[in-house]
């Protein structure tokens, strides 16, 4: 056994998985009478690919990683609770994350009864690489970090990520969500180095397509095995994976270098308000910003119909509201919103 299999829930080592109808023959078919579908046509009437053949090649051709290392699911939420099901016996193993981080790593180990060790962030939201090996055991089987971090914004280096990577003994997921707004790239061609590295992406982010729920996992061959064993076989549904191919020929990079020109003015415009005390870096598409009373200011928005996220009462982060970067229109309405609070012009 190598030291990834070692790491694998005994139960899913063994695990004997579900073959659809359709694993059985691979060619041309005119006529399906295999799977107890509806013969009338409603345009979703067959099942759809349960490997997603055409869009992982799709993936694959845009991402530089080979389709057999690409698992896509339902969002990246399938790919965090695929992971604790893998590799984590409940009541038995444990996780580790960063915290402050996206919520759902946490969730996702409540409900598969999993121990999650949370450890904090350090000065300026840095890695906190010696903690995070502290808290590993025997026990460990799983690492949440993300970068750029929800909600910090911030993105780590890519060589104290690997030097981590390296350094911890079991599996690490790096959560790369809003990877594309960030200058320090992706760990994506790091992969072949590092058999114990998951990484995540997503297309609900600069993709533009949230509404769609794909999430991308990238991985070794082995891993990707695992996941697409456990997962739900029909996980993406036709309309998702027809659109989403369509979707992939836009390019994004004019909505990211219009994002990241908001950034940069929405980060050096907010100083001059008297309510905000500190704007943290960002190489995501939204920004911590420490506020003097984050409770009245997010009421105060939200009259205005601006709904931000009211981060202040999750450790790190007191006092701290995270704002989306928008349309430059809703920028200017976000400001516009703000001078009037500091006219005194506020709704409670
Ligand atoms: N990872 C991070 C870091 C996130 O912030 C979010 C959403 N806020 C997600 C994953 C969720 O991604 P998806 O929409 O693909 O489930």
């Amino acid at each position: 056994m190598n030291s990834i299999e070692s790491l694998v829930r005994p139960n899913i080592r063994a695990l004997c998985p579900y073959s659809t109808a359709r694993d059985e023959y691979e060619g041309k078919l005119g006529i399906f009478l295999d799977a107890n579908e509806s013969p009338y046509p409603t345009g979703w009437n067959r099942y759809p690919d349960p490997h997603q053949k055409a869009l992982k090649e799709q993936v694959a051709a845009l991402k530089g990683v080979p389709a057999e290392c690409i698992f896509l699911g339902n969002g990246s939420d399938e790919a965090i609770d695929l992971c604790f099901r893998i590799f984590c016996t409940p009541g038995e193993d444990n996780a580790i994350a960063i915290a402050p981080s996206y919520g759902m790593y946490a969730v996702a180990a409540d409900i598969n009864d999993i121990g999650m060790r949370q450890v904090p962030l350090g000065t300026d939201f840095s890695l906190p690489a010696e903690e995070l090996l502290a808290a590993a055991d025997a026990h460990t089987k799983l690492l949440f970090l993300c970068s750029p971090n929800n909600p910090s914004g911030n993105a780590f280096e890519p060589a104290e990520l690997e030097a981590l990577i390296r350094r911890f003994p079991g599996i690490v997921v790096v959560d790369e969500a809003y990877a594309d707004f960030s200058a320090k790239g992706s760990l994506r061609e790091r992969l072949p180095e590092l058999p114990n590295l998951i990484i995540f992406q997503t297309l609900s982010k600069a993709y533009g397509l949230a509404g769609l729920r794909l999430g991308m996992a990238f991985a070794s061959s082995y891993i990707i095995r695992l996941m697409s064993m456990v997962k739900y076989p029909y996980n993406i549904n036709q309309s998702t994976q027809e659109l989403v191919s369509r979707a992939l020929q836009t390019p994004i990079a004019d909505r990211v270098e219009e994002t990241v020109a908001q950034r940069a003015r929405v980060a050096a415009a907010l100083p001059a308000f008297r309510c905000v005390k500190r704007v943290y870096p960002s190489d995501a598409n939204f920004l911590l910003v420490q506020v003097d009373d984050a409770d009245t200011l997010y009421t105060h928005l939200l009259a205005d119909g601006i709904i931000v996220r009211n981060r202040s009462r999750v450790p790190g982060c007191a006092g701290c509201l995270r704002i989306t970067i928008g349309l430059p229109s809703e920028n200017d309405q976000l400001l516009q919103s703000l001078s009037a609070y500091e006219k005194g012009d506020i709704h409670r």
